[in-house]
């Protein structure tokens, strides 16, 4: 695409335009409506319908077409506007001084562009300040890579909504949201509900006779928790209420009246979708916070627990002369504006680059959403000769973290059956790459959801990924869905067996109860084979199918007979990985106890309580023939977990199972280190973390002592937590956490004698 501006390609454009230039305008203007809707959705309705990352990746399409096509660009165009036209919802406030919004850099590359513009914007405002040779650029610009950096102040970018807060005398008089960056809405009844914005300034000298404080108003992560976890309590009370009314309708002897009737009617009629639908998830938290804000009745403000960080000063009348953004920082907190305590300043972009970095890992510690670090040049006065474009200031950039949400086609749903028969519809997506990861496949977990959140096939659907958690469909996108869309239909029968798939009542999820169902039995011998359990190498999925194919095993059990000459030749199979499959298989017939009872995957029937089993019971005989009282009488596991491991050796399959493994030679009674052992952790629970490499045990054998001892080992640090056990590269929240509640942090030897006392060594 031609970039050069000169005369003979201006008129080419003017008489006829090529038709891969008239499909780039058409594209243009595309961009432009949709940013438009966007911006809508999100500043003014708090109800976005695309990811945050999606709305970037559009905006910066449209902002480099219009640069490639500058007598074509709209000058009211998206790209060049602050937020949305504003809802009639609030009064107008217009603002003293105006709300800009921020640029964007995505990359290093694009904060070093940046800093760049930045070098020479104040190269050419201050030339005497830099080398009398400075050259200039191709942009017209003077550039000198020697010039001396000015500072930068990096803050964390939080994921909220600007305020503009207005003190006269001292006092909260106005908060305005930001609006089209020029007037905003007055939210003032709404953000005096807010506990950490201060009513009454804190005395300062000089106090100023009006400050406008601007900042963010945010969600903390834990509010936002507890506010779905409310949802969710919402929901089961609800399901509950069905429930009931089904059971009063469903009765014969009562006499009900007329209008209770009805109401119970109306409760009985509500599907599990329904339910969901009345009380739904919020979203994430930046919406929520900003639909709170925006709520017209202050009492549910006030329940909803926003906070508030400070990060400028717009018009100040009688303060003190500021020099730097260190000066207002230091002031706001003299003022007892919520200043948030990441805030650093560097003499040079390395340094930044680094600090970006770190919080781009860390993301997630914070007890509040960031969505990446603004980094502003931190000299006033240089930040008035560097000034603004017509929606943001020049000397500043908000370095945007990679997205953790997406859009990507949904190609199909389909179900996989786990070994215990779940039917489990999945997505089939086309890869995207979010939250560092590229993901093709997410789980929806089972068929009311998928009919709560309404995915189909072909939908362009939202993928979420943070971290290191587990990716999720959130939803579709409406206004992408094809017109000849239907609902999908979860299936009638197996995908593996044919069989007919059974959903119980009052239980969300469906099952396959064909034993010989293919993919029961592979997933079940790929369980047996598992890490947790007997931790065969070298068998993986595909090899499991490659036997299971071949008819060299049907079950778990048949693993101990093959023979060297069944596997040379097959794929993935000379004789040297044939044979250390073979002496892989053997070594698990002596597997502890506890992790054969793992393999066995017995519901509800964990690593930790398969370890006090293995040390009561010493045998998996004795166990197989202990009743339930017996099993719930040991501490730790309860009644469910009695009835599951009864009613799993009651199964004929499943005792049949336990016959073969005997008789292919799988030892029943291995349990290391001794049985029953005193009960000196008894109710203590006791957390274990980081690498116990050179311990005296390892860190699965620490926990699985002091489970024998009595003790739980929960994974994460509270207030009840007896003692903490930490060994090299300890996760850094569980410290700090034990830390502040005075939790005792133990190192091998403190280990030793808690183990042997049930108590803390002394000193
Ligand atoms: P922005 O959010 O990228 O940056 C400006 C804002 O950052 C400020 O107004 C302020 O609220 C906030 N901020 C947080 N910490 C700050 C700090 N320390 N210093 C200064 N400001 C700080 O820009 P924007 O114009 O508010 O919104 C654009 C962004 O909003 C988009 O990049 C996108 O992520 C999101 N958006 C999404 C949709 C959607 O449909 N999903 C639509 C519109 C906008």
């Amino acid at each position: 695409m031609p970039t050069e501006s000169n005369d003979s390609t201006d008129e080419r454009r003017e008489t006829a335009l090529s038709s891969a230039e008239e499909s780039d305008l058409d594209r243009m203007r595309h961009l432009a409506s949709l940013i438009s809707r966007y911006d809508v959705e999100y500043h003014r309705d708090d109800a976005p319908s695309v990811p945050d990352g999606e709305y970037d990746a559009r905006k910066r399409e449209l902002i480099e077409l219009e640069a490639r096509y500058p007598e074509f660009a709209d000058p009211n165009s998206p790209s060049q506007r602050v937020g949305a036209e504003l809802s009639a919802l609030f009064s107008e406030v217009v603002h003293a001084r105006p709300m800009m919004s921020l640029d964007n850099a995505m990359d290093s590359d694009e904060l070093r562009a940046w800093h760049g513009r930045v070098m020479r914007g104040l190269a050419a405002a201050q030339p005497t300040l830099f080398d009398d040779d400075a050259n200039e650029d191709g942009d017209g610009n003077v550039a000198d890579p020697g010039a001396p950096e000015p500072e930068l102040i990096c803050e964390l970018k939080f994921d909220g909504l600007a305020v503009s807060l207005r003190y006269e005398q001292g006092r909260l008089v106005q908060a305005a949201t930001r609006g089209d960056g020029r007037v905003g809405e007055d939210v003032t009844a709404n953000v005096v509900t807010i506990a950490d914005i201060p009513r009454e300034l804190s005395a300062a000298s000089p106090m100023p006779e009006v400050i406008e404080v601007r900042g963010e108003i945010y969600l903390p992560v834990d509010r936002f928790r507890e506010l779905n976890e409310a949802q969710a309590r919402a929901r089961h009370a609800l399901s509950e209420a069905v429930e009931g009314a089904r059971q009063r309708l469903a009765g014969t002897a009562e006499d009900i009246p007329t209008t209770e009737q009805r109401k119970l009617e109306s409760l009985a009629k509500l599907t599990p979708v329904d339910v969901q639908r009345r009380h739904p998830d919020y979203a994430n938290a930046r919406n929520t916070a900003a639909g709170s804000l925006r709520q017209k009745d202050p009492s549910i403000v006030a329940t909803r627990g926003l906070s508030f960080w400070s990060y400028d000063v717009g018009e100040m009348v009688g303060g003190p002369d500021l020099g730097s953004a260190g000066e207002v920082f230091d002031y706001l907190g003299e003022l007892g504006m919520p200043v948030n305590p990441e805030i650093r300043t560097f003499g040079t972009l390395a340094e930044v680059e680094e600090f970006c970095r770190t919080w781009e890992r860390d993301r997630h510690r914070p007890s509040y959403e960031i969505d990446g670090v603004v980094v502003k040049v931190a000299d006033l006065p240089l930040r008035s000769e560097l000034g603004y474009t017509s929606r943001a200031p020049r000397w500043a950039v908000a370095h945007k973290f990679p997205p953790e949400e997406r859009t990507t086609k949904l190609r199909r749903i389909m179900v996989s059956i786990g070994r215990t028969g779940r039917a489990t519809p999945f997505a089939d997506m086309e890869p995207v790459f979010v939250g560092g990861s590229t993901v093709s496949l997410a789980t929806l977990h089972n068929q009311d959801q998928v009919a709560a959140k309404d995915v189909r096939p072909r939908d362009t659907v939202i993928v979420r990924k943070a971290g290191d958690v587990i990716p999720e469909v959130v939803g579709p996108v409406l206004a992408e869905r094809p017109s000849d869309s239907e609902p999908w239909c979860f299936p009638d029968e197996c995908p593996s067996c044919g069989s007919k798939l059974e959903r119980n009542e009052g239980d969300a999820n469906t099952y396959c109860r064909n034993r010989t169902c293919r993919d029961r039995v592979i997933q079940g011998i790929g369980h047996f084979v598992g890490r947790g359990a007997l931790d065969i190498e070298g068998l993986g999925e595909r090899t499991i199918v490659t036997f299971y194919e071949r008819g060299l095993i049907a079950g778990p059990a048949d693993l101990f007979g093959l023979i060297i000459d069944q596997l040379v030749g097959l794929e993935g199979f000379a004789e040297k990985s044939a044979n250390s499959l073979l002496v892989e298989i053997e070594a698990a017939r002596d597997a502890p106890l506890a992790r054969l009872l793992i393999g066995l995957g017995i519901e509800h029937l964990g690593p930790t309580a398969s370890e006090l089993l293995a040390r009561r019971f010493g045998s998996l005989r004795r166990i197989v023939a202990a009743n339930d009282e017996e099993l719930a009488a040991i501490d730790g596991i309860g009644p469910i977990i009695a009835a599951s491991v009864t009613s799993f050796f009651a199964d004929k399959g499943n005792a049949a199972l336990v016959e073969r493994l005997d008789q292919a030679g799988v030892r029943f009674d291995r349990v290391d280190g001794e049985l029953d052992a005193p009960q000196v952790l008894a109710g203590k629970s006791v957390v274990v973390t980081g690498n116990l490499d050179g311990w005296h045990l390892s860190r699965d054998e620490a926990k699985a002592v002091i489970t024998a001892r009595g003790g739980k080992t929960p994974g994460s640090v509270n207030k009840s937590t007896f003692a903490l056990v930490a060994g090299a590269n300890a996760g850094q929240t569980k410290l700090d956490k034990a830390a502040d509640l005075g939790v005792p942090i133990l190192d091998d030897n403190g280990l030793r004698t808690l183990l042997e006392t049930g108590e803390l060594a002394a000193g």
